[in-house]
């Protein structure tokens, strides 16, 4: 079969269902263009496909590609042809997801060398590559991808979908409360993608979208979507990382633990997925800042989401994961399959700091502040387990966070060749006070 595909997977379709109600479904490609449920709920699909073990021991043999085809096809099913598909996933993956030793038993697997340094670049360009194809093929007429960032979120979508015809892109940030490199992400690509100031905090971004998402005149006006990692097409390559990271631990003959910096949980959820497709990784551990509403609820069985708390890791300042529901649903709601599946740690800013602080002096290594919650996380969990091999995800360039690496580590990071190039760029900023702001700049 081209591509190394298995006849298996090559003539199903996939469907989805939401999460608040089971017998609402969609296709693979009304999924990506709506993104949520008429009913509001997540879509979910509705069988995990599962991989041959053959398929997982031949892997150290296959390129990247290859494996990605093999794991999204049956959630694409005949939506995408499988040569464009094929070509989509090469665009998406044209960059290095390396494991760095850190320490005897422990690698770091490094998502952060895509084009915005930060782990989400793969999602936003499987998206739109697949909205693309959609367009392309005449489906949907001009779409607008409306987002809310609090700073990864924003630089991954714009540059994925930078120059993607047929598509608008319009993201909102909070004034000042984004990193310089962050917003130079946002206000200098230019093109299709315009970046909106708000005078107020990220809540209140989200707030303006989520309205604009149902303001009829809008509406009437513009073809919306969202690119958040409640979008399946956002979602589901995420199981990439695993599967390129398990390739090279092939010679591992330990138990092998993932510990994942979440905040969201869509990162660690398209993990679980993986898992559950056949991958055979034996332990998750969900690391998380003071936002531990799942920590919390591992330990007490009691769910309280909240109000999302600052910390030096803040694209994991979540107070209310939207992903933690498809996780639910993966072990059907029951909570002892879930806690016999998943771990969970919770670390302040101030044990960070220190633990950023030891990588360094003992091995040398510059972690990012998610990455080392994610490094505790496996740390603490490799205390009480002698005899697993950990790996933690380390989700972002540590100079996208320079002042609290340089104040972590007391030095500075070297700073990229990219990121030079971004800071010689002009930032246009365009400002909008609030929604009135917002519906304008739509409706013109
Ligand atoms: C988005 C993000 C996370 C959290 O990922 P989730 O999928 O939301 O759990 C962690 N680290 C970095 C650097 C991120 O940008």
């Amino acid at each position: 079969m081209r591509n190394g595909l298995t006849p298996s997977v090559e003539n199903k379709k996939m469907r989805y269902f939401s999460l608040n109600n089971n017998a609402i479904t969609s296709s693979f490609e009304k999924a990506v263009i709506d993104g949520i449920a008429p009913d509001k709920g997540l879509f979910f699909p509705e069988k995990i496909a599962r991989l041959s073990p053959s398929f997982i021991k031949g892997m150290p043999s296959l390129s990247k590609s290859q494996i990605a085809l093999e794991v999204i096809a049956p959630y694409v099913g005949k939506e995408i042809p499988k040569d464009r598909l094929f070509r989509i996933i090469e665009k998406t993956l044209d960059f290095d997801f390396p494991l760095v030793p850190v320490g005897d038993n422990i690698s770091a697997l490094e998502l952060f060398h895509g084009p915005t340094m930060a782990f989400k670049d793969v999602g936003a360009r499987f998206m739109a590559g697949c909205l693309e194809y959609f367009i392309q093929k005449g489906d949907i007429g001009e779409i607008t991808v409306l987002v809310a960032t609090s700073g990864d979120t924003g630089g991954a979508v714009a540059n994925g979908f930078l120059g993607v015809k047929g598509i608008n892109v319009v993201i909102l940030y909070p004034k000042g409360k984004v990193s310089d490199i962050q917003e130079r992400q946002l206000t200098t690509p230019g093109q299709n993608i315009t970046a909106l100031e708000v005078d107020g905090a990220f809540d209140q971004c989200q707030d303006m979208v989520k309205k604009a998402f149902h303001d009829e005149e809008i509406k009437s006006k513009r073809q919306l979507t969202s690119a958040n990692s409640i979008n399946v097409a956002r979602w589901l390559p995420q199981m990439f990382y695993y599967f390129l990271a398990y390739k090279n631990l092939a010679e591992v003959e330990k138990k092998v633990a993932f510990s994942v910096p979440s905040g969201n949980f869509g990162n660690i959820c398209a993990g679980l997925l993986a898992r559950e497709m056949g991958l055979p990784i034996h332990t998750f551990i969900a690391a998380t800042n003071s936002n531990k509403i799942v920590t919390n609820y591992l330990d007490t069985q009691e769910y309280e989401p909240g109000p999302s708390i600052a910390t030096i890791s803040n694209a994991m300042d979540v107070g209310n994961p939207s992903n933690f529901i498809r996780i639910q649903r993966m072990f059907q709601n029951e909570f002892g399959t879930l806690k016999a599946n998943l771990s969970s740690y919770s670390f302040d800013d101030v044990s960070t700091k220190i633990a950023m602080k030891e990588v360094f002096e003992t091995n040398g290594y510059i972690m990012d502040p998610h990455g080392a919650v994610g490094y505790l996380g496996l740390q603490t969990f490799l205390k009480k387990n002698l005899e697993h091999y950990g790996v933690f995800l380390e989700t972002a360039h540590p100079v996208k966070f320079l002042d609290t690496v340089e104040s972590a580590i007391g030095e500075k990071p070297e700073i990229p060749e990219s990121i030079q190039d971004l800071l010689e760029k002009q930032k246009l900023i365009l400002s909008i006070k609030d929604y009135s702001g917002l519906k304008e700049f739509l409706l013109k």
